[in-house]
């Protein structure tokens, strides 16, 4: 993987600034510029986080309870799905929020005392003869041009790796150092560090508006309850909501729901090693024997629920992919919002127009893989830092394109 000062965001990282002091130590605060997060995701937790470290005032505003939309319901996979599919600005984007990973992933078991179960499980791709989508070379040449390490295996090889593969693949691609993190106890580590700084939390906070000054800058938001809260600038960070709340605020945000369904089985421990992936169907497995099996790709609004389709889906590709995990317990299934955009890439930056409003939304399928990026770049840039790193083409008014394969799928 590329080493973490290539891809630099800002003259001295967040990474410099850490490895200065004790995580524990610096709690400041705090008469800094107040920032309204919006949205108690990943993205919007991490960036106040972040921001409070940097002398800022942040408030998070949520909806319902913080951590428990996509952010919970997610994979945890540290890599994009078929990276090679998207514009080379987006592995720069994902290559530094990765190699931020480590530092954040400390920083937060040091604040909150509790483990994220961060590691390097690898991920195989078996490739089956008849595969509708042969990514083998696209796979190889990425790999080689962004310092990815990867290995070529055949059959035997594949299956010493992963005694529970089928022994109809023609090989596979290994990445020994792709890594993953379980969702819910990374949003538990985050909770725990704001709390620990005593970062407010309104959680059943749900805003409908902002207000301005007579300079036209952002001044206020405004709760559905009517109340209104002060502010110098706000954060929108509403996940799949994004694009609605923009539309109420006067923001053209192409931000839409994408479902996606998941199911848990549980095998003894080390049955699966690492993450296995084929065309659209992935086995994540846990240290504790839990393997997620995901995720579907639904284009339906926010319509709740898993259905038998899907589920059934999902267990047939596992299955076919796997046959040793045919005695495997089926545990529960759940489903969650992905904050889908067009082109599959997040909206970062500033908002034209509108002084003192931002936006970190539409990270879609790779929200959690770049959350240490995001927070990093919004915190610092909210905070008036101007990112050296290139990223026109995360800004809020890029046009739409909508990209095959990795945009949104057809509406159903
Ligand atoms: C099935 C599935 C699998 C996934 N797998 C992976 C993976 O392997 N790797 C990866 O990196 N990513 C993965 N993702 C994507 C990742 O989970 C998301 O990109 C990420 O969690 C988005 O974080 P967020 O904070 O933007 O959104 P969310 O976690 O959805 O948080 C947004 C929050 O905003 C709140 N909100 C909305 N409107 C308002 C309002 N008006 N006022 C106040 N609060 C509001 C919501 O209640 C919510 O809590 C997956 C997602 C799903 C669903």
């Amino acid at each position: 993987m590329a080493a973490w000062w290539r891809y630099g965001v800002f003259s001295a990282s967040l990474k410099t600034q850490l490895r200065e002091g004790s995580f524990v130590d610096i709690g400041r605060q705090t008469d800094g510029k107040r920032v309204a997060v919006i949205g108690g995701g990943v993205i919007g937790c991490l960036t106040a986080l972040y921001l409070h470290r940097l002398g800022a005032n942040p408030v998070i505003l949520e909806k319902s309870q913080i951590g428990r939309e996509s952010s919970w319901a997610g994979a945890g996979i540290l890599c994009p799905i078929h990276p090679w599919l998207y514009p080379d600005s987006f592995t720069h984007l994902v290559d530094s929020s990765l190699s931020m990973f480590p530092t954040m992933n400390t920083m937060l078991e040091e604040l909150s005392g509790l483990k994220t179960e961060w590691r390097s499980s690898g991920l195989m791709i078996p490739m089956f003869d008849d595969d509708r989508i042969h990514h083998r070379e696209n796979a190889l040449g990425w790999s080689k041009r962004f310092g990815w390490k990867v290995e070529e295996l055949d059959n035997r090889q594949s299956r010493e790796h992963e005694p529970t593969i089928s022994d109809q693949i023609a090989g596979s691609l290994l990445w020994p150092q792709v890594g993953q993190v379980r969702n819910p106890r990374l949003l538990a580590a985050v909770r725990k560090a704001l709390e620990n700084y005593a970062v407010p939390i309104r959680e059943q906070a749900e805003v409908s508006g902002i207000g301005k000054n007579g300079q036209g800058e952002i001044s206020s938001v405004q709760l559905a309850t009517g109340e209104s809260i002060e502010t110098d600038a706000v954060l929108l960070a509403a996940g799949s909501w994004s694009g609605e709340l923009a539309r109420q605020i006067g923001l053209e945000l192409p931000v839409e729901p994408v479902k996606g369904q998941i199911v848990l089985l549980k095998d003894e421990p080390g049955k699966v090693n690492h993450i296995i992936k084929h065309d659209d169907v992935y086995l994540v497995p846990r240290v504790d024997g839990h393997i997620l099996v995901g995720a579907s790709m639904e284009r339906v609004g926010f319509q709740p629920g898993t259905t038998d389709a899907v589920v059934n889906n999902l267990l047939e590709a596992t299955y076919r992919i796997t046959p040793g995990l045919k005695d495997a317990s089926i545990v529960e299934q759940w489903m969650g919002f992905r904050p889908g955009s067009p082109d599959g890439m997040p909206y970062l930056g500033p908002v034209d127009g509108q002084p003192g409003l931002w936006v970190a939304s539409g990270h879609y399928r790779n929200g959690v893989a770049l959350a240490p990026g995001t927070a990093e770049i919004m915190s610092r840039w909210i905070m008036g830092e101007t990112p050296e790193m290139d990223l026109s083409d995360f800004r809020v008014d890029r046009p739409v394109i909508n990209l095959d394969k990795v945009g949104f799928p057809a509406a159903a």
